[in-house]
């Protein structure tokens, strides 16, 4: 009889590229995959702490296993992600029950690992970093019916922006070889995978570092002839790194969807200064010009820090102008936080929780504005969607997106998952549109 792994991931798109490929490895070493936590042989938690309320979250899980482990003191536990390689050994010291605890770079090793856990009744732990190529990937779909999936191009980080910790848990910049990663796709979509979004905490300087790769753009041209693939995203992307030439695939390569996340974190330059981001408001709304030029729908979401050590009301006023200015789709609004050893926690000038929980929901609410407008401006137009699967809202409507990344759920019959079909928007919701399928 097989085992049972139950996986809990936290943290973002990457967390769960990562828990998807150790998926695949656990599937290989007779693992099944369940949602039952009670009934679990091995927990596998992936865990964030890019952020306070990701670390917070992955904790008190943790805290949880304790019963489990008390029940089943056979129960192996493992720590993956950047929480681990934050924490390393420390981790085994407030969380006793734990077995092993592994970094975003020891997931190839996991099956050796895990075997001498097992074997051994040992404590393990694995945090080096990579200091040349990382392994291939492993993939676990496990034969699942999947529209979508993420393949991640790169990993690491060389930006050592003032705030993040991504460098130090995750290492420097390596890009994966470009025939590999298009082998990959290929294999995804001749198992029926219709969507790609390609991963990386900064795609677009995606192969400068390593000898004879081509740039991001040429590697998304080369993707993009690749037969049966509906959709292509890719994130994130570092706005001081967009290219004219990337910006250009938006109006030539065919499955190159409407939509990019391009990460603004504040609109004044004194703040993106001490952010050590590199480029100025000025360059930002520049490069959304252009990207406009090329691609008129082309749809923008960001991510925003509110309460920046030493960021004044003007300073936060120059944020609010900003997104006014580009009409963000989406964001992701957070409270600054210090996350130890990124430079600003030396900054001495925090602002008060209460200044910078009231900048976060002035940023809320302003983009919530924002959004729900702009989805309102899209009633009674069609929009193609590409269908996921049932909604979640209701078993009786199907759920899927606009190529501008918006949630579509829509009544309709036949079986439609994996399909691309045209769907009447009727109403505007906050974080999604309704409507039904069109008939052509
Ligand atoms: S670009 Fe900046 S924010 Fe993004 S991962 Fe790198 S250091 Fe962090």
């Amino acid at each position: 009889m097989s085992k049972k792994a139950y996986i809990a991931t936290f943290g973002c798109q990457m967390n769960e590229y990562d828990s998807e490929q150790m998926a695949g490895i656990l599937s290989n070493m007779a693992y099944e995959t369940t949602e039952d936590l009670a009934g679990a042989d091995l927990v596998l938690v992936n865990t964030c702490c890019i952020r306070q309320k990701a670390e917070e979250k992955a904790y008190s899980f943790l805290g949880r296993l304790r019963k489990f482990k008390k029940k089943n003191p056979d129960l192996m536990v493992i720590v993956a992600g950047c929480l681990a390689q934050q924490e390393g050994r420390r981790l085994f010291k407030k969380n006793p029950c734990l077995n092993l605890v592994i970094g975003p770079q020891g997931i190839h090793r996991l099956p050796e690992l895990l075997r001498e856990a097992e074997k051994n009744a040992r404590r393990i732990t694995c945090t080096e970093l990579a200091t040349s190529e990382l392994p291939g990937h492993v993939r676990g779909l496990n034969g699942k019916r999947t529209v979508t999936a993420y393949v991640g191009i790169m990993t690491g980080c060389n930006n050592f922006c003032s705030y993040c910790i991504v460098p130090y848990v995750r290492g420097r910049e390596f890009s994966r070889r470009g025939e590999e990663i298009l082998k990959e796709i290929r294999g995804l979509v001749e198992q029926g995978v219709k969507e790609i979004t390609l991963l990386g905490q900064n795609v677009n300087s995606y192969g400068l570092r390593a000898a004879g790769e081509c740039s991001f753009a040429g590697l998304i041209r080369k993707i993009g002839e690749v037969d049966g693939l509906e959709r292509l995203r890719f994130t994130t992307s570092h706005p001081k790194d967009i290219s004219d030439d990337l910006i250009e695939c938006f109006g030539s390569v065919k499955s190159l969807c409407e939509h990019i996340h391009l990460p603004i974190q504040s609109g004044s330059d004194r703040i993106l200064r001490r952010m050590n981001r590199k480029y100025t408001r000025d360059d930002y709304l520049e490069k959304v010009a252009k990207l406009r030029r090329i691609c008129p729908d082309i749809s923008i979401t960001t991510d925003l820090i509110a309460g920046f050590p030493g960021e004044t009301e003007a300073d936060f006023k120059d944020t609010l102008d900003i997104m006014r200015q580009v009409r963000f789709a989406g964001a992701f609004a957070f409270k600054y936080s210090d996350r130890p050893p990124a430079k600003a926690v030396t900054f001495s000038d925090k602002l008060p929780e209460p200044v910078t929980r009231e900048r976060l929901s002035r940023l809320l609410a302003l983009q919530k504005e924002i959004t729900y407008n702009r989805n309102k401006s899209m009633v009674g137009k069609r929009a193609e969607v590409l269908v996921e699967g049932y909604s979640k809202s209701s078993p009786r409507e199907w759920m899927g997106r606009a190529r501008t990344n918006e949630v579509v759920n829509f009544s309709g019959d036949g079986d439609l998952p994996g399909k691309v079909v045209t769907v009447a928007v009727e109403k505007a919701c906050l974080h999604s549109l309704k409507g039904s399928l069109a008939v052509e």
